[in-house]
């Protein structure tokens, strides 16, 4: 029995395969326990719609119908709940707050893949990298993860340590800078109530590994901060992927227990 795989898309968001019954069938085949369907927020309701990132705004309750449909019809072989994975941006908190507050999440996925209008985790824009100062991306990633969690929007912070996702890494920070600055993002998440997920799909991108790395997992865990486990599946045949190696990261950083979500709140439960 493995844990819940709460972040998964469906063709809606533009740029994955499958609808939400693919991904609910192909949990059950790899025995999952529950899962979260987390499908992009509409970009709309806070900017210029995507439709090659996200759904747009008028789809937004045929989504929550959908996944209700499909977790009333697969109730007897697996517990199906209702996410998503919404931005941060700073200065769209109170175009999105109404609609996460009526909208029936049982939880919302907070993820910063904008720095000032520059989407960095996109291959479409990865020319910009070689422009940036990458230890300045990172110090900037890192205070939006403190402002996210201030806002007091989100119930989980998504793949902790994005920047990494092609190999980027600073250099040329003091010794223990960066340390520093992962303990006062923990620290922040700490204090909102936060969790944070193990992202398996890390693992297939050029970084080649989880995020975030036993490092910043370890200081969440210092910090009091809560884990939850997503295979950011863009096909159903991704859901659950390599969660048997992300239990073992989060047991090596210390986690004994990992959240259940359900209308905003999380439960406590062993680690398998
Ligand atoms: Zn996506
Ligand atoms: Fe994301
Ligand atoms: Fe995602
Ligand atoms: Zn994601």
């Amino acid at each position: 029995m493995l844990v819940p795989d709460y972040h998964t898309h469906t063709s809606r968001c533009g740029h994955a395969s499958g609808g939400i019954e693919d991904y609910v069938r192909a949990a059950v085949e790899a025995g999952l326990p529950e899962i979260g369907v987390s499908d992009h927020f509409p970009m709309g309701i806070f900017g210029p719609p995507d439709p090659s990132l996200s759904m747009a705004v008028d789809e937004l309750d045929g989504y929550v119908s959908e996944a209700r449909e499909v977790a009333a019809r697969y109730a007897d072989r697996i517990v199906v709940r209702l996410g998503t994975e919404a931005d941060f941006l700073p200065g769209i908190e109170e175009k999105i707050r109404p609609v996460l507050a009526r909208t029936p999440f049982d939880y919302v996925i907070g993820s910063i893949h904008f720095i000032d209008g520059w989407g960095f985790d996109d291959e479409r824009n990865l020319a910009e990298w070689k422009k940036r100062d990458v230890d300045k991306v990172w110090l900037d990633y890192l205070d939006l993860v403190r402002r996210l969690a201030q806002s007091r929007l989100y119930d989980i912070l998504g793949h902790p340590d994005l920047p990494k996702k092609f190999g980027h890494r600073p250099s040329g920070l003091a010794p223990g800078r960066l340390e520093a600055e992962f303990r006062s993002a923990a620290r922040e998440l700490g204090r909102a109530g936060m969790a944070v997920e193990i992202n398996t799909s890390g693992l297939r991108k050029p970084v080649a590994e989880m995020y975030p790395s036993l490092e910043f997992l370890r200081i969440l865990g210092e910090e009091g901060v809560g884990l939850v486990f997503g295979s950011d599946a863009h096909g159903p045949q991704q859901v659950g992927s390599r969660f048997a190696d992300a239990i073992a990261l989060a047991r090596q950083a210390g986690y004994a227990e990992s959240l259940r979500f359900q209308a905003r709140k999380g439960r406590a439960a062993r680690l398998p």
